[in-house]
């Protein structure tokens, strides 16, 4: 299956490296000439305003899943694409779910997290069969990606379940692997 859209999840800030911020701006580049439309959570402070704004002036298709509570402008800022206004963080979690084909988590904090790993549960648990992928910018993964292992080696986590994560350093080579995943 050709991927038509892609959920990425990112921080509502920048963190502290300029290579983040290249980073969402190379992925949102690069989804736009790949003609893979963006959903993303509808802000545009932090990565998730810049991976929105580069897909969108490069013309590519952006989809913004915003729950009401977050829409007032002084908390999420101006929306980029179309707006889906959801009634809350879970309605609007199983919109983004239903509308992409893959998962992107970049950096971010504890909302990239969880949104990352329920993702990975529905997968595990069969509720949903699209692959999910980590942007790993400049290592910032590194050490999640060490737990995670671990916790195979201690049993809480299936090999088959820790292989069900792609992970790449560059949006070229995550999208291939989320590509060739989905055509499987
Ligand atoms: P975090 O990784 O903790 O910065 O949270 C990022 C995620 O939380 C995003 O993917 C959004 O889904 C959501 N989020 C956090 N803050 C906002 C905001 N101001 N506007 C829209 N979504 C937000």
């Amino acid at each position: 299956m050709v991927l038509r859209r892609v959920c990425v999840f990112c921080g509502s800030s920048t963190g502290l490296k300029a290579e983040f911020v290249n980073a969402a701006e190379a992925l949102g580049t690069k989804l736009a000439c790949r003609n893979i439309g963006l959903i993303y959570g509808g802000g545009s402070v932090g990565l998730m305003g810049v991976v929105s704004q580069s897909a969108h002036n490069q013309g590519g298709a952006v989809i913004g899943v915003i729950p009401e509570q977050l829409k007032p402008i002084e908390i999420s800022g101006e929306t980029r694409g179309e707006v889906i206004v959801t009634k809350d963080m879970h309605e609007r979690k199983q919109h983004m779910s239903s509308l992409a084909d893959a998962f992107i988590a970049m950096p971010g904090g504890f909302g990239t997290l969880e949104e990352l790993f329920e993702m990975i549960t529905w997968k595990q648990l069969g509720f949903h069969s699209k692959p999910v992928g980590i942007l790993n910018v400049d290592g910032f993964y590194d050490t999640l990606l060490k737990f995670l292992d671990e916790s195979v080696s201690l049993g809480f986590i299936s090999k088959s379940a820790r292989e069900l994560l792609f992970v790449a350093e560059s949006p070229d080579e995550l999208l291939n692997k989320l590509s060739s995943f989905s055509s499987e």
